[in-house]
């Protein structure tokens, strides 16, 4: 089974945000796998150890990207790919373009992805790619039986949950509670540094900065308004409730 990963560097979600000139500053922050995409590199894994096979992880992003995708060496993974050039625009269509060109090129049954991102979470990438190479995708999967060249997939529907079958090759994006991720161990850090590493920039992917230009940019990001203190109503349940209505009705005008 040969499985490709597409993974995304993101902030750690404890981080807290700062925008300094109108982007997000990445002074002194750590970087992780973005969360979702965790699940779909152990599912990879997962179904290597099931059935055999090869997981290559997958990122396309600024070099400190390699490091998501070294941890995903020592989760277990096999070889890992870098598409980086700063000609790669940041936008959902550059980015998939970008991997669709690489995994045109390679034979693989399945590719796995993440739901969708926790920074800029536009949930596009993944099946943008499927599309783009015209596979069926199946997206926020809480499980996954693959079987020769059929998958089924368990899936989230806004609370309840389908099953949906596919024949190979296609595209899953993994959902919390498709498996829980595991720790890389010691041994799997040192093994993952001789696992290899590929870096390709635009050149090798045969692709030109007007192939992959931007649809969309950025105009402007903030941060939510801060939220006003709350307040601790006092006197007797009755009192309170009394002043809460009254609050509700006159100072938020919600009733
Ligand atoms: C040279 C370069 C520099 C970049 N710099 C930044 C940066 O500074 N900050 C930043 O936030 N982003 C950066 N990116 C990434 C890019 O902005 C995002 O990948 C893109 O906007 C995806 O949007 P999203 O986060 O909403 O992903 P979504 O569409 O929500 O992601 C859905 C799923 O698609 C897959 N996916 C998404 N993005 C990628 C990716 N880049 N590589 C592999 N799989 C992916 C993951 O499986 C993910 O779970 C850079 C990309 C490149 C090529």
């Amino acid at each position: 089974m040969n499985v490709y990963v597409l993974l995304k560097q993101t902030f750690d979600t404890e981080e807290r945000i700062v925008l300094r000139d109108g982007r997000i500053s990445e002074e002194g922050v750590k970087f992780v796998i973005n969360p979702y995409d965790e699940y779909a590199v152990e599912e990879a894994i997962r179904l290597k150890e099931q059935h055999g096979g090869h997981v290559t992880a997958v990122s396309a992003g600024p070099e400190r990207a390699a490091e998501a995708l070294r941890t995903a060496l020592a989760m277990g993974a096999d070889e890992a790919v870098l598409l980086s050039d700063d000609r790669i625009g940041e936008d959902e269509y550059a980015v998939s373009k970008t991997i669709a060109a690489f995994l045109v090129r390679q034979s693989f049954d399945l590719l796995l992805a993440g739901n969708f991102s926790i920074d800029n979470g536009s949930g596009q990438v993944a099946v943008r790619v499927a599309q783009l190479l015209n596979l069926p995708h199946v997206s926020s999967v809480t499980k996954l039986n693959v079987d020769e060249n059929r998958a089924a997939a368990l899936r989230d529907a806004e609370g309840d949950s389908e099953t949906i079958e596919v024949a190979l090759p296609a595209l899953f994006t993994a959902q919390q509670g498709l498996n829980e991720p595991r720790y890389p161990s010691l041994p799997g850090i040192m093994k993952a540094k001789k696992k290899p590493f590929h870096t390709l920039g635009l050149d090798d992917l045969g692709l030109s900065e007007s192939d992959i230009a931007p649809r969309t940019a950025r105009e402007s990001l903030a941060l939510p308004p801060e939220r006003k203190a709350g307040r601790i109503l006092k006197g007797s349940p009755a009192e309170q409730a009394a002043e809460l209505v009254h609050l509700l009705r006159t100072e938020a005008r919600a009733i």
